[in-house]
């Protein structure tokens, strides 16, 4: 079982940026290709930006084409919830995170294998925490020194 956060609307309001507010808690969908981690390869892990919860990790991260952070599986099945939603004729799959509620993207079987899924995430729903990448600093202060 998960923690459960729970907040008022107003203090979600005054947390969240307006952009994560209309995804997380109103259900909005980014306009594709402008969410900030759609193209971000670095390795690290994605956290929900409502509540810190972490969601999916860069090793499951694939370019879809869609426009949309992609990941092929969750980094922690316990904080996701699926939901059906039926906003559109076809009926998706809605994914919201198990901790604070908060409205993620959606989940798709065209994904590709071994999972065969697609969570197709709003960037605004993440906040990416990069991997601290040991040992590269000091590679590349030995390089200046050599060149100095
Ligand atoms: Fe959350």
């Amino acid at each position: 079982m998960t923690d459960t956060v729970v907040k008022s609307d107003q203090e979600w309001r005054d947390q969240l940026t307006p952009e994560q507010y209309a995804v997380l808690r109103r259900g909005a969908t980014e306009r594709a290709g402008t969410g900030q981690y759609v193209h971000v390869k670095a390795a690290g892990q994605y956290l929900c930006a409502g509540c810190g919860a972490e969601l999916f990790d860069s090793s499951t991260k694939f370019d879809s084409g869609s426009g949309w952070p992609s990941f092929s599986a969750p980094a922690n099945a316990e904080l996701i919830e699926e939901h059906r939603d039926f906003k559109m004729i076809v009926p998706r799959t809605e994914v919201r995170c198990g901790r604070c509620g908060g409205h993620l993207g959606h989940v798709f079987g065209d994904g590709p294998q071994p999972s065969g899924q697609r969570y197709c995430i709003n960037s605004a729903a993440l906040r990416f925490a990069k991997a601290a990448s040991v040992g590269a600093d000091a590679a590349a202060e030995d390089h200046t020194e050599s060149k100095a």
